[in-house]
């Protein structure tokens, strides 16, 4: 038996060789895994379980394939699809896992994040977040008219392509405080996320005791998964 993680495939019209990637990945590595766990950006943009979007619905209609065949999927928010909803969980199958949940993998008690509330050095991102993830705009979101939402996404969009291109890669990556915090928060030696980009297996100490950080690494020239088995994982890379 075998769950697999996955985050930041950033799945989007402009990339179509990495939904290729994606969906034959659903047809091999994950159809005999018991589960299969999104750790957030599986979509470069998600409008809204409302979106019509050809290419988003194919995505859904596979990964509703997936769990018919009896794969158990759960898919957490990124900063990217945070707006994915109860819909497009009736119509995946998949369930939604809160941001920070604990979880039993064979055995293994791990924590389970995007990532993005670790990087507490970049400043103005958490701020950005806090606006954007605030029940009111959350609320606002969903009240507005598809094509609204579309040209919003855009414009967060560039300002984020401009925030990355104007800060540095150090200030973009975890902050080693909030990583110890959250290891003592959930009471666990292992923890898993994505968000930054940069798949690795880190071994610390958080007071004392040795923990294991692991990062998922995203989808762009190639495929990143963290098997997880009763005897261990493994995080590799799935070429292209
Ligand atoms: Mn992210």
């Amino acid at each position: 038996m075998k769950s697999l993680l996955i985050s930041d495939l950033h799945l989007d019209a402009s990339r179509p060789a990495i939904t290729r990637q994606f969906l034959d990945f659903l047809v091999s590595d994950a159809a005999d895994a018991a589960a299969l766990y999104i750790l957030g950006d599986l979509f470069e943009v998600w409008l809204g379980d409302d979106d019509p979007d050809p290419d988003k619905r194919r995505v859904v209609d596979a990964l509703a394939r997936l769990t018919a065949a009896g794969t158990t999927g759960y898919v957490m928010h990124g900063n990217r699809d945070f707006l994915i909803g109860e819909r497009f969980c009736h119509e995946t199958g998949f369930r939604l896992l809160a941001e920070g949940s604990v979880v039993d993998l064979h055995g293994a008690r791990v924590l389970l994040t995007h990532g993005d509330l670790l990087c507490t050095d970049d400043s103005g991102y958490q701020r950005l977040r806090r606006r954007l993830r605030h029940p009111l705009s959350l609320w606002a979101f969903r009240h507005m008219g598809l094509a609204t939402r579309r040209r919003l996404a855009e414009r967060l969009r560039a300002g984020s392509r401009m925030h990355v291109g104007s800060t540095s890669p150090e200030i973009m990556d975890v902050n080693e405080g909030a990583v110890a915090q959250a290891f003592r928060d959930g009471g666990v030696t292992l923890l898993v996320h994505g968000h930054t980009h940069r798949p690795a297996v880190h071994r610390l100490g958080v007071d004392g005791r040795p923990v294991q950080r692991i990062v998922l690494g995203d989808w762009y020239t190639q495929g990143s998964v963290l098997e997880w088995r009763a005897d261990g994982f493994d995080l590799r890379s799935l070429p292209r």
